[in-house]
Parts: structure tokens; C-alpha cells; sequence
């Protein structure tokens, strides 16, 4: 089809020093899209995301946004259409709620639009909301700055089941109001299957499958047996 996609990637081999970690990855989401990475531990699944936020040097291949090469550094790719929330949340724990909003540059009114259970902690330092919120405020500072497409690293980390099911289901929301691509790397391979459009599925830094969400959750249990299961 000749629709722009949010985020296109081609060949893209990185790693770190003269060592390649991921090789050859093509991937593609598109607007409003939530697209799964899994994969075992040391699969590639966050050095992939690094790769494309452009926080590797060393890298080959090609990464689009909106149909536009995104050359150099992460802080110029942060800055405009590629959002980053990486493992272990992005917020200043000392700073207020309200604070993390404002110093993100983020819209505050559609921040608690999108996410509401926001809105009575507003004056709290962020520190103390549950891990839960924590993540609320980490995905709210980076979509309202509107990027084209969020990067996303293990949301569920550390998180209760209920916790991580209520976060993947505003995750949804939020994509299909905004319109945001969202690449996620998930290591609950039945969260991954609940909450993605589709899903790929990485092995010694290749992706080796890809499959809509809905068929993962009928083929879990093989699926982790081929290339989840071990180490
Ligand atoms: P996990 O789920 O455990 O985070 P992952 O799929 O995200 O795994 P990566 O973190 O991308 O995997 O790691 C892939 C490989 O790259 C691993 O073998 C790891 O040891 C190596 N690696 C990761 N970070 C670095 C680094 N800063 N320097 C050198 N090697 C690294």
C-alpha cells in the first residue's frame, strides 16, 4: 500500500562497539498501530529500540518517521517525533506531578484527558504514585508532546497483573485517540498477545516471526516453547 507508515525500518544492524547485536531488522508500525517485540532475555529487543531512538553510534540501515530519514543524534530524534519511555520510568520522583507534566512540555488538560487517574495526584510528588501511576505520568509526558510514534520499553515491569492490565488498556485508548504508532517490547508474552495489533518475535537479533496479537494468544504456549522457553 503506498499509506505512510508512523515508523519504517530497514536493515538495521547495531550493537555496540564493532559487535552487532541485532542484524538486518525490518519492522514497520503504523499510525494508531501497537506492534509487540518479544523475545527472551539478551534477544535484541532493547538495543532495537535504542538503535532506532538513535542512541547508537555505530548503526546501518535506514529509519523513517512519517515517511522522513531521521539521521543523528537521540536528543534531536527525542525532541520531535520519536517518544521514548524506557524501562524503569521516566519521571523525576522529587518534582509534583503537575511538574513532570510542565517540564516535559506536555498539554496538561489533554494529559488528564488521557489519562485521568492523573488528575487528583497532581500535586504529589511523583515518587510516591504506585508503580502504576508512575507509568500513567511516564506515558502522559511523552505523548503529549505528540510524536509520531513512542518507543516503549517493558511497561509492565515490576507491575501486578491488574496493575499491567489496566496500563496495556489505556496504552490501547491512547493509540486509538491519538493516532500514535507504539513499538513495544514486552516480555509477558500474554500481554503482548492482549494488547497488540501484531506482534514480532526476535531470536539472537533477528526478528524470526510475526503474527497478528490474536494469534499469539491461540499459539502462547508454542510460541514460548520455540523461542521464548530456556535461559
Ligand atoms: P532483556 O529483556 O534482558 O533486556 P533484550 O532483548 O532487551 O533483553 P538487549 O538488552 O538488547 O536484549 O541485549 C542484547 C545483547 O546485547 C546482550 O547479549 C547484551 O549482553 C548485549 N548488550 C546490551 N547492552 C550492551 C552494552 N551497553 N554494551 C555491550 N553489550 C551490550
Amino acid at each position: 500500500t503506498t499509506e505512510v507508515r508512523a515508523l519504517e525500518v530497514r536493515g538495521l544492524t547495531a550493537g555496540y562497539g564493532a559487535m552487532a547485536v541485532i542484524h538486518d531488522v525490518t519492522l514497520s508500525v503504523g499510525h494508531g498501530e501497537i506492534v509487540g517485540l518479544l523475545g527472551r532475555n539478551g534477544a535484541g529487543k532493547t538495543t532495537t529500540l535504542m538503535a532506532i531512538a538513535g542512541f547508537l553510534g555505530r548503526c546501518e540501515g535506514e529509519v523513517k518517521v512519517d515517511d522522513v530519514r531521521l539521521r543523528g543524534p537521540a536528543y534531536k530524534r527525542s525532541r520531535g517525533q520519536v517518544g521514548i519511555v524506557l524501562e524503569g520510568r521516566s519521571v523525576f520522583p522529587s518534582l509534583t506531578v503537575a511538574n513532570n507534566l510542565e517540564l516535559a512540555g506536555a498539554d496538561r488538560d489533554e494529559a488528564l484527558e488521557l489519562f485521568p487517574e492523573l488528575r487528583p495526584k497532581l500535586a504529589l510528588r511523583a515518587g510516591v504514585l504506585s508503580g502504576g501511576e508512575q507509568q500513567m505520568l511516564a506515558l502522559a509526558r511523552t505523548v503529549c508532546r505528540h510524536p509520531a510514534v513512542m518507543l516503549i520499553d517493558e511497561l509492565s515491569f515490576g507491575l501486578a497483573p491488574t496493575v499491567c492490565e489496566r496500563l496495556l488498556a489505556r496504552l490501547r485508548h491512547v493509540a486509538e485517540t491519538t493516532r500514535v504508532g507504539v513499538l513495544l517490547v514486552e516480555q509477558g508474552i500474554h500481554y503482548a498477545a492482549s494488547v497488540a495489533d501484531r506482534v514480532l518475535i526476535m531470536n539472537e537479533g533477528l526478528i524470526r516471526a510475526e503474527m497478528p496479537g490474536a494469534e499469539l494468544a491461540e499459539r502462547e504456549d508454542e510460541i514460548e516453547r520455540i523461542y521464548l522457553g530456556g535461559l
